[in-house]
């Protein structure tokens, strides 16, 4: 089946019980057991649910992966997947990146003692360098957040693997409909679905897809004791946005396209940082979302934007049907430290927009007069 039928359909198009053709929400904690060592295979809801269990296969489906596992949000979902990894162990990870993802390992890991070097690994060359001996996995993101950078992912692959490492990529920019990074070699795939995935700015979740039954058990395991998973009624919601991924996408990307053409044409802005302008030479996603970061002229105007826009909310996140513009310095990538700030490019001139799928005329005109 193509991609833009499994968003629609999932991997069940219909409940086998009743024939609901959108899958219940089984808001229950617990499940009934028929008699001493027989089971319906769900016990409590913690470690399994069957309308998150409908979701991971979805997931899994749209990843190409064999199994996907669902937290109640990204930074869950990233928070288990380093627990493969044990303190000593030394991860090259995106210089720019998700402020989040910066903090709860610089933060929280490190004082473990895990090992990060945080690299620009758009550069192969540099990725390379950074290899140690502990080496034991890289994680990235591509395109970047938020200056769009892209990285090799085959690249990533063969340099890891070739040391017994493991790759990962977040995919939450690009998501399934535009870049499946199982297929370039990659291990894991992490999503934020609170952004493209969900898409409507109204529910939290987090996926780890892999294709390896190795992985699966110690995943689904800390899945269940710390027990940061993914609720009924938010697996519902995330069902139901996938539905429209497809449509979404497509519309993400030509609005993206028509305000990135309007900014880089605009006298009070500088630079305009959109993965639809560069050679993307590496052909390892089949198109662009709504994202875009700029960099005024004149820092003083930054704020007078924030205040001026109307249509377009000024708000943190990305990827739902609203328009949002964010300031990276003080919100998505306020944590991290100043000089990885700025040697990233994450300045006070920069701001970011996520293109919604409102008609791009008034997002234009919201612009324009915000810019004014
Ligand atoms: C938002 C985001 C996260 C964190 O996800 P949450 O669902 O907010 O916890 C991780 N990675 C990227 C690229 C993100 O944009």
């Amino acid at each position: 089946m193509k991609i833009d039928t499994v968003c629609v359909r999932g991997s069940r198009s219909f409940d086998p019980v009743t024939g609901a053709i959108s899958v219940p929400i089984y808001n229950c904690a617990t499940f009934r057991h028929p008699e001493l060592g027989v089971s319906t295979g769900y016990d409590y809801s913690r470690a399994i649910n069957p309308t998150r269990s409908a979701l991971e296969e979805t997931i899994a489906l749209l990843e190409r992966g064999k199994s996907a596992l669902a937290f109640a949000t990204g930074m869950g979902a990233i928070s288990a997947w380093i627990k493969l990894f044990m303190p000593k162990d030394h991860i090259i990870v995106s210089e720019d990146l998700y402020g989040g993802t910066y903090r709860l390992f610089s933060e929280y890991y490190e004082k473990y003692g895990f090992e990060f070097s945080w690299i620009d690994t758009s550069d192969v060359n540099k990725v390379k360098a950074a290899l140690k001996e502990n080496t034991k996995a890289i994680y990235i993101e591509t395109p970047s957040n938020p200056m769009m950078k892209i990285t090799d992912i085959r690249a990533m692959a063969d340099l890891i693997h070739n040391r017994g490492g493991l790759l990962a990529v977040d995919n939450t920019f690009l998501t399934p409909y535009f870049q499946n990074p199982l297929d370039f070699g990659a291990d894991f795939v992490l999503h934020s679905g609170s952004k493209y995935l969900s898409g409507h700015n109204d529910a939290l979740c987090g996926f780890i897809i892999h294709s390896n039954d190795e992985y699966e058990t110690p995943l689904r395991e800390t899945q269940k004791s710390e027990g940061a998973t993914l609720s009924p009624f938010d697996s519902w919601l995330c069902l139901r946005g996938l539905k429209t991924l497809a449509i979404r996408m497509e519309r993400h990307q030509s609005n993206g396209r028509a305000i990135a053409e309007f900014l880089r044409d605009h006298p009070k802005v500088e630079r305009v940082f959109y993965t639809g302008f560069e050679k993307n030479e590496i052909l390892q996603s089949r198109g662009h979302n709504g994202m875009i970061s700029f960099y005024i002229k004149d820092p003083a105007d930054v704020a007078k934007i924030l205040k001026k826009v109307e249509l377009i909310l000024f708000a943190e996140s990305l990827g739902g049907v609203e328009s949002l513009i964010t300031y990276p310095l003080v919100q998505t990538h306020g944590a991290i430290p100043e000089e990885m700030r700025i040697s990233a490019g994450v300045t006070d001139r920069l701001l970011r927009l996520s293109v919604g799928i409102e008609n791009p005329r008034d997002i234009i005109a919201d612009l324009k007069n915000a810019l004014e």
